[in-house]
């Protein structure tokens, strides 16, 4: 597995369930003759489970890597419905979505689940997990994201040992701009990746969260807006959500963040 400590951008993809077997088939085909030969940035794609492997086999000749967008916390045994990160990784996943806001609201994830996923996907090394995190909108009116996202980064990573090469993504996906059409003030999301950053540090020491953390932005990025994001400190990349279900548009999104 590449290493994601370069200075490339990180541009993640989430298709989350929104297109049917045959549409995933065609845009990831589509991304290919787009994206294939992009090498500025780390393009990362999240298909639904039944796809990977058909967009893993279209994408194979390419740039783009494949990830999911969950996993369960244990390798095999009887846990009806769950995939693994042994499953995920010999379908040839790089990067896995663990904990997102949708999965926490929907199927009550919570960030005792979200812990021991992380620590199964570190165990095999050859994952990448991009952790999200993000207030909501009470959270965010009433003052307490800081807290919020010390308490999430807290609660997912407390007790983990980061050893050697090991890759971690944190996600900050402000749960009210996700698929909101606005994304927040690229200023506002700079200070949230600060707190996220000084949180890591606190935990595991600048050394490990330089070498072995990225931070990335999500919640409604779009061609229009994503050249705010460029060019911040600690905005490491964006997770995409609606902007990336066009090749056309996603690609733009890309030329904004890597110029
Ligand atoms: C997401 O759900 O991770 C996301 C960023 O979605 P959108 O870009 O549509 O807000």
């Amino acid at each position: 597995m590449e290493n994601i400590n370069n200075n490339k951008k990180i541009i993640i993809a989430n298709w989350k369930m929104k297109l049917s077997l045959a549409e995933t088939e065609k845009l990831a085909i589509s991304f290919k003759e787009t994206l294939g030969d992009i090498n500025d940035c780390e393009i990362g794609v999240c298909p639904n489970f039944l796809s990977i492997l058909k967009v893993k086999e279209i994408l194979k000749d390419t740039n783009i890597k494949v990830g999911a967008q969950d996993t369960f916390w244990e390798n095999e045994g009887s846990y009806t419905g769950e995939i693994s990160p042994k499953m995920l990784i010999e379908a040839g996943c790089e990067y896995v979505l663990i904990g997102h806001s949708e999965r926490r609201k929907f199927l009550m994830e919570n960030y005792e689940m979200i812990h021991r996923e992380v620590k199964a996907v570190l165990n095999l090394e050859d994952l990448i997990p991009v952790i999200c995190i993000g207030e909501n909108w009470d959270e965010r009116k009433t003052d307490r994201r800081d807290f919020v996202l010390f308490d999430q980064i807290q609660q997912s990573l407390s007790g983990i040992n980061i050893v050697g090469n090991q890759q971690i993504i944190i996600a900050y996906e402000p749960i009210w701009a996700i698929g909101s059409g606005t994304a927040i003030e690229p200023s506002e999301a700079e200070y949230a990746h600060k707190i996220i950053k000084l949180t890591l540090n606190d935990m595991f020491g600048m050394k490990i969260v330089k070498n072995n953390f990225k931070i990335i932005y999500g919640g409604s990025i779009t061609s229009d807006n994503a050249s705010g994001f460029v060019g911040l400190e600690n905005i490491d990349g964006v997770l995409v959500g609606g902007a990336s279900l066009l090749s056309d548009e996603f690609y733009k999104v890309i030329k904004k963040i890597v110029k």
